[in-house]
C-alpha cells in the first residue's frame, strides 16, 4: 500500500487528502500532518478583523473530518524533509513516505521591513486567525477615538487582495457609523498602478479600481516601497512620512522553513504542470508553497498571488498524478493556471477572472456588483460545508 504524507491542512492539503482517498480507497495509506488542529477559511479573515465573523463561524476541527474519511491526522509541525531517505522530520519522530505532498502555504516575511508586523513591529495584519482577531481588537480601540488610517502592502507582496478588501470594508463601516470624516484613509502599494494585483491587471481593473478608490475618497500611493514602520508612522523610501492611528500591512511571503531547502531562493517549490517537483520525482506541491515567476518586472518588486481557486486546482492535479502513477495509468492533463476570485468591497464586491493567470490572456475581466457580495457569502458557506463532508470532488 502506497504511503502518502501530506503537509498542511488547508485548501491544498485537505483537497489533496480527500481526492487521494477517493481515488485510491484502501490502496492509499494517507497521513495529513498539520501544525494547526483546525481548518481556517482564510478568505473570511478580513471579515473577522471587521467583527463581521467570529472564529467559530469560519473554522473546522481537522481530526474528525479526516478520520471519518479514513485519513490519519497528526497534529504536529514538520521540522524538515529528508528527500534522499524520503522522511518527514517531526518532534514526534520521523515519518517515512512513498509520496510527499507539500501544501504548507507561506511563511510571512515580516523581518524584511523594519517595524513591520504585529509581534515585533507596529502594524496589524489579517493573514492568520490570531492576527485577524488582534486586528479586530485594534479596530475596536480605534473606533473609540478615530484618526488617520494607512493600509496596503509592502514591497515584494504577492497576496494583494486582502488589503484592498480591508480598505473598502473600513470605508464602508466608517460611513455606516457616520464617522468617515474623522478617519482619512491612505492606501500604499508597490503595484505600478492600482488594480495591477501582481498579475498585470485584469481587463479594465485599473480604471475600475481608480474610480472605486476615488469614489470612496481613499488616497492611493502606488510604486511605494516602505523604508520602516515606527510607532504611529509609516516611512517610505522616497522620504515621505504617513502618520496614523491604525496601520494594517500585508507582508511578502517565503516558503516555510521545513521545506525551503527543496525550493527556489525564496523557498517556494518548483513543480511541473502535474505539480511534481522538478527534481524529486516522489514529491508534489500545491498552493502558495509553489514557485510562480512574476509576469513582468515592476519598478518596485511585486509577486504573483496564488488564490484558493488555483490551490484547489493544483491539489486535484497532485492527487490525479499520484493516483495515476500508483494505478499505472496515464498521467492527467497539466493544470491550467487561471483565476476566479471574489473580492469584497464592503457594501458590494468584485468578480475577478483571468484565463490564463498571466498575460497575454484569452479572457480577463473585473466587474463589481452586489450579486458578487452575496456570491462571496454563499461561497464561504459552501466551501466550509464541502470541507466538513470531505467532498473535494465537487466544484
Ligand atoms: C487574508 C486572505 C484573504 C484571502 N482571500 C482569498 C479569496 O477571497 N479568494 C481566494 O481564492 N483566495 C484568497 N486568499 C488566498 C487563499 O487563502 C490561499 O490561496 C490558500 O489559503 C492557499 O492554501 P494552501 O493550502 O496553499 O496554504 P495555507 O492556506 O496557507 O495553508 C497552509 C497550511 O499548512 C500548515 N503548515 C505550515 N507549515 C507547516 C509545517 N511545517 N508543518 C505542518 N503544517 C504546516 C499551516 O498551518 C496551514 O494550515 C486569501 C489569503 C489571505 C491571506
Amino acid at each position: 500500500m502506497a504511503k502518502i504524507v501530506i503537509l498542511g491542512g488547508s485548501f491544498g492539503g485537505l483537497t489533496a487528502a480527500f481526492e487521494l482517498k477517493r481515488l485510491l480507497g484502501k490502496a492509499g495509506d494517507i497521513t495529513l500532518l498539520s501544525d494547526m488542529g483546525k481548518f481556517v477559511f482564510i478568505p473570511s479573515l478580513p471579515w473577522l478583523a471587521m467583527g463581521w465573523r467570529k472564529p467559530e463561524d469560519i473554522t473546522l476541527p481537522l481530526r474528525p473530518i479526516l478520520e471519518r474519511r479514513g485519513i490519519k491526522f497528526i497534529h504536529a509541525e514538520a521540522k524538515g524533509v529528508d528527500a534522499d531517505s524520503a522522511k518527514v522530520v517531526t518532534a514526534l519522530g520521523e515519518i517515512p513516505y512513498d509520496y510527499l505532498v507539500i501544501a504548507t502555504g507561506p511563511s510571512l516575511a515580516f523581518e524584511e521591513v523594519p517595524g513591520l508586523g504585529p509581534d515585533k513591529g507596529h502594524t496589524e495584519c489579517i493573514f492568520t486567525l490570531e492576527q485577524a482577531e488582534r486586528t479586530n481588537k485594534a479596530w475596536n480601540r480605534f473606533l473609540e477615538e478615530p484618526g488617520p488610517i494607512v493600509t496596503g502592502s509592502v514591497q515584494g507582496v504577492s497576496c494583494f487582495g486582502p488589503p484592498y478588501e480591508y480598505a473598502f470594508e473600513m470605508d464602508y463601516e466608517l460611513r455606516r457609523m457616520k464617522i468617515r470624516h474623522k478617519a482619512p484613509i491612505v492606501f500604499v502599494t508597490p503595484e505600478p498602478y492600482i488594480g495591477h494585483f501582481g498579475i498585470g491587471g485584469l481587463g479594465n481593473s485599473k480604471r475600475i479600481m481608480e474610480d472605486e478608490f476615488a469614489k470612496r475618497d481613499i488616497k492611493v500611493i502606488t510604486n511605494a516601497a516602505v523604508e520602516e514602520f515606527v510607532p504611529a508612522e509609516v516611512r517610505l523610501k522616497d522620504g515621505s512620512k504617513i502618520p496614523h492611528k491604525l496601520a494594517m500591512f500585508a507582508p511578502a511571503m517565503k516558503g516555510v522553513p521545513a521545506v525551503a531547502h527543496l525550493g527556489n531562493p525564496r523557498g517556494f517549490i518548483p513543480v511541473d504542470g502535474k505539480c511534481r517537483h522538478t527534481k524529486h520525482k516522489n514529491i508534489f506541491a500545491a498552493g502558495v508553497a509553489v514557485a510562480i515567476a512574476p509576469p513582468e518586472q515592476t519598478p518596485v518588486p511585486t509577486g504573483v498571488p496564488k488564490t484558493g481557486f488555483m490551490t484547489v486546482k493544483m491539489a486535484k492535479t497532485t492527487a490525479y498524478s499520484i493516483a495515476a502513477e500508483i494505478a499505472g495509468s496515464a498521467a492527467p492533463a497539466s493544470y491550467e493556471m487561471d483565476v476566479l476570485c471574489l473580492m469584497d468591497m464592503g457594501d458590494t464586491a468584485a468578480l475577478m477572472r483571468a484565463k490564463p493567470l498571466l498575460p497575454p490572456r484569452q479572457e480577463s475581466e473585473l466587474k463589481s456588483g452586489v450579486i458578487y457580495k452575496w456570491s462571496k457569502v454563499l461561497f464561504e458557506k459552501y466551501f466550509l460545508w464541502k470541507i466538513k463532508h470531505g467532498l473535494s470532488n465537487l466544484p
